[in-house]
């Protein structure tokens, strides 16, 4: 792939750390961190530089300070020679079997480790450490090896498998585009000089290939990482980013990881086996996961750590993930705009209105509804006789969402987007009537059946639905009229006629009422889980393993059926026709013959359970436990379905299953 240049702009703040003048002490750390491998092509080895006098490191630190101002490159700092070593246990005429080990100049290794330290105590302080292990002392490779160790154990007292996958990325450093990487540390304040630097020594690298004692012609590289460089490693964390195939590496991981949580057999269907376990595609998640984050960003607003001073988002999507959201916004027909977002002012402080769900008598569902009724009226007329009463309802109906909101001067009805939920809908219905049925002479008492919107505004964090911020933020704003504000839950269908009338009014809603375009983020989150969940059933029921295996039930979330991880798997098996019988064997060639002796058909798991005249008498027993009629439904289908029922059915099943010669 070729890519294009970038036009970088490197000006930064000199006086920053990255950018300071290079002191001696430095010189010497860099120097005491070097080991004494062997040297580049100036043949100048780590252990020569240890033995200088301080005026000779002084001379080195002005020449460092020279090469750091001008940000020239000496040409034999950007020169390695590649010497071909050969893997252990590998056939050494095919040159796949020799690792290249790049040599190069210690002189530049030094000065890199300079330039290194800076970089990574600027990514320290900022907190910009990228979430890989390696390298960094805060993510450095005792932590990954104790999160691993922990993992194991976990997995061991709770007596379940731990499956390690360990995978190589394939010519990591040579993919790396250099402009891109530049970019990238400049957007992490990694500016002046120090990147100046950074670009020309990683531009126009040259390479000599070493062979028994001779070398190459001089070959430009254009691009990718040195090997065996100081600063490749961390600059490598900082643009890694999964490529197309290795996201396709991680569907082959995805099922390998399946096949062996369920013990399902290699030669299973993918289709039936992500059925079975009811995942998606994990490709696909991740692009999803990274989708939601980002709409999860958009509705933090400008509290999202991705805006600017200027409000404006300040990283972009890749192309990509852009077209995944935007295709799944043009689907719902809306765009991000309408995304509910934190109001300006948070509302943190509580208390800031009156919340009441079961301080009443009416607010007990136990209570026949004439007397919620009248309980609730009494209660009016003595505590709130002089509030302005406002009461909002929201309905779903397969046609419409709405809201509606009634007070004894006005009322509304709205549309809205039918992506949100019953409990945004109920929260945007309260918003809405603070908005144009409140009155300002008055204190404001708010009906609504919706409990758990009370609930959620009662117990206000930043965590809470952007919904119920904004719903928060509304009440606040009405501190500035010095009124009060009394929320009060009123139990649904209970004849208090004024849930009533605003239930009426939000059912009577038609195409033709006004629209209201918001729609909760939470609400477009899990509506993209569902749809995505629903790709794997879709792919399953458009196979032809639908046909022959019928409805297969999800192991969900791989919670085992029995507690018994062997059971579990031989249901598995069942279920997915891949029971070892002596057709399957047959099938691989592992058995001479697929047929059954006595009944001369092909003896697989159908003919074995339903129709081999061996088994008839264990059959009839099994039959009969089961509740199973097998004249009336003679499919292997409708018998599995019968058994997988219930937990009984299933371990009767499993007891049977010895005297059919299975498992
Ligand atoms: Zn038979």
């Amino acid at each position: 792939m070729k890519h294009e240049p970038i036009p970088l702009d490197y000006c930064g703040d000199c006086n920053c750390y990255l950018n300071i003048p290079i002191h001696l002490q430095k010189v010497r750390q860099a120097i005491k961190k070097t080991r004494n491998s062997t040297p580049g092509a100036d043949g100048i080895s780590a252990n020569w530089f240890k033995k200088l006098s301080i005026k000779d490191l002084s001379s080195i630190t002005s020449f460092f300070q020279e090469v750091f101002s001008t940000s020239y490159i000496p040409e034999e700092w950007k020169h390695s020679i590649i010497v071909p070593v050969p893997k252990p246990n590998k056939d050494k005429s095919k040159i796949n079997s020799y690792r290249p080990i790049a040599l190069t100049s210690v002189f530049s290794k030094i000065f890199e480790r300079i330039l290194i330290q800076r970089i990574t105590h600027h990514l320290l302080i900022g907190k910009k450490v990228p979430a890989v292990n390696g390298f960094l002392p805060p993510r450095d490779n005792h932590l990954a090896v104790y999160k691993i160790h922990t993992a194991i154990t976990e997995a061991h007292t709770h007596k379940k498998y731990l499956l390690g996958i360990s995978l190589d990325i394939k010519s990591a450093y040579d993919s790396v585009y250099i402009d891109g990487l530049i970019l990238k540390c400049l957007r992490l304040g990694i500016k002046g000089n120090i990147i100046k630097v950074l670009h020309s020594f990683l531009q126009n690298r040259t390479i000599q290939v070493r062979w028994r004692n001779s070398l190459s012609k001089t070959k430009n590289v254009q691009k990718g990482l040195p090997q065996g460089s100081v600063v490749s490693p961390i600059l490598f964390l900082l643009t890694y980013k999964f490529s197309e195939t290795q996201y396709k590496a991680c569907n082959s991981i995805q099922t390998m990881a399946l096949r062996v949580a369920l013990g399902l057999p290699k030669w299973t269907p993918n289709i039936v086996l992500m059925k079975i376990a009811g995942q998606e595609v994990l490709s696909e998640k991740i692009k999803r996961l990274a989708a939601q984050f980002f709409i999860r960003q958009l509705a933090k607003g400008t509290q999202s750590p991705i805006y600017d001073q200027n409000c404006k988002p300040s990283i972009k999507l890749i192309k990509k993930d852009e077209v995944l959201i935007a295709n799944l916004f043009a689907d719902l027909d809306t765009s991000t705009d309408h995304i509910i977002t934190f109001p300006d002012t948070l509302s943190s402080r509580n208390n800031f209105c009156e919340i009441h769900f079961s301080d009443f008598s009416f607010q007990n569902k136990a209570h026949p509804v004439f007397l919620i009724k009248d309980l609730f009226e009494e209660a009016v007329s003595k505590e709130f006789y002089d509030y302005h009463i406002i009461a909002t309802d929201a309905s779903k109906s397969h046609s419409f969402t709405s809201i509606a909101g009634i007070s004894n001067l006005q009322s509304f009805v709205y549309r809205i987007h039918p992506i949100n939920s019953i409990f945004t809908a109920e929260a945007l219905a309260i918003c809405q009537a603070l908005d144009e049925l409140s009155v300002t002479d008055k204190n404001l008492l708010l009906l609504t059946d919706s409990y758990s919107v009370l609930q959620a505004l009662k117990c206000l964090t930043i965590k809470s639905p952007k919904v119920i911020h904004r719903l928060a933020g509304k009440i606040f704003v009405r501190k500035n009229f010095n009124q009060k504000i009394c929320l009060v839950w009123t139990p649904g269908h209970s004849l208090i006629h004024w849930n009533e009338k605003a239930d009426l009014l939000a059912k009577t809603v038609t195409e033709s009422h006004p629209f209201i375009e918001w729609i909760a983020s939470e609400d477009i989150i899990s509506h993209f889980q569902t749809i995505s969940l629903q790709k794997t059933n879709h792919s399953f029921q458009n196979s032809n393993y639908q046909e022959s295996i019928g409805d297969i039930p999800t192991m969900l979330t791989l919670t085992p059926w029995l507690k018994n991880r062997r059971e579990d798997i031989i249901i598995a098996r069942l279920l997915t026709r891949m029971i070892i019988t002596p057709a399957l064997l047959h099938r691989f060639g592992l058995h001479n013959n697929p047929c059954c002796q006595i009944c001369n058909c092909d003896n697989n798991i159908e003919h074995i359970i339903l129709f081999c005249s061996k088994y008839s008498n264990h059959r009839s027993i099994l039959c009969a436990k089961l509740n199973f009629d097998l004249q009336l439904c003679p499919s292997l289908k409708a018998f599995f379905q019968n058994a997988v029922s219930d937990k009984r059915h299933l371990r009767i099943l499993l007891q049977s299953l010895k005297s059919f010669d299975i498992y």
